[in-house]
């Protein structure tokens, strides 16, 4: 079995979704899933049984803004908000 190293595993799955995100016309929505699974890979190269909410936490971050302006919201937790909406419809 070959190994590989996770920067290897880091530049495939990001270069597969940039065949995506350099090529296609994609609704922002698409985008920032793709975002996320790219993430998402990587976290579960550590973390197996990572969640959506675990894979948001390391990648996105926790907003500190007390008038937080949700899914306009440009402090990473904008995109967290996307993908919460997009996953569980919350
Ligand atoms: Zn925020």
């Amino acid at each position: 079995m070959t190994t590989y190293t996770r920067t290897q595993v880091a530049e495939a799955v990001n270069g597969a979704a940039d065949l995506l995100l350099e090529s296609a016309n994609l609704t922002p929505d698409t985008t920032t899933l793709i975002d996320f699974v790219v993430n998402a890979a990587l976290t579960r190269l550590e973390a197996p049984d990572a969640t959506v909410e675990d894979v948001i936490a390391e990648n996105w971050g926790v907003c500190e803004d007390e008038d937080c302006d949700g899914e306009d919201c440009d402090d990473g937790c904008g995109d967290a908000a996307v993908i919460r909406r997009l996953v569980t419809g919350d």
